[in-house]
């Protein structure tokens, strides 16, 4: 298919993501299994995602979102983090489990684990759908992976292009 001009092929299909949320559900269900969990999801990107594996989680599930904004260019990320939205809910004591959708350079995610780490929760984890483990720029590392991917572009299952293409099924990548 085509987006903004340029040919876009799935990269990873729509039953492929299916099979991977269910097994992160059961990975995380194991790992807390008996306690509370908080799932914080980072918007926008995670949505879809987050949905999918809340289902797929075993156990008392609460929820809550968080915005972040990096100064970026349509397809680059600057590295620089603002906090748009911030969560509704009070983590002290909390086991909390962020949701994003991608790890890219890791400046968004270590970035936000240091500022929640001072709202001292009991457990903060995080999972991420995709990894492009080849673009970190930051020692920093998801605790729960879906996939890691090769350094290209990717849009569909909740990630845009300038808020296009979120709500297609499968991932595609973007031709440069
Ligand atoms: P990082 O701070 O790890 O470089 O960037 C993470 C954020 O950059 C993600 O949450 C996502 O919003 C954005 N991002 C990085 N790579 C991609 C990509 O291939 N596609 C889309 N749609 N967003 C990306």
């Amino acid at each position: 298919m085509e987006i903004k001009g340029r040919k876009a092929e799935i990269l990873i299909p729509e039953r492929k993501i299916k099979d991977k949320v269910k097994e992160l559900g059961k990975k995380i269900s194991k790992d807390f299994e008996g306690k509370e969990l908080l799932v914080v999801g980072i918007l926008k990107g995670s949505f879809i995602f987050m949905a999918d594996l809340v289902r797929e989680i075993k156990g008392k599930v609460y929820i809550d979102f968080m915005q972040v904004s990096s100064y970026h260019t349509e397809m680059e990320s600057s590295g620089e983090v603002i906090f748009v939205k911030d969560l509704s809910t009070d983590i002290k004591g909390k086991n909390v489990l962020i949701v994003d959708d991608i790890i890219d350079t890791g400046r968004t995610l270590e970035a936000l684990v240091e500022a929640l780490k001072q709202r001292e929760p009991e457990v903060l984890k995080t999972c991420v759908l995709l990894d492009k483990k080849e673009r970190r720029e930051v020692d920093f590392d998801a605790d729960y992976v879906g996939f890691v991917i090769p350094d290209k572009f990717v849009i569909g299952y909740g990630l845009d292009w300038a808020e296009e293409g979120r709500t297609l099924k499968d991932i595609y990548a973007v031709e440069d």
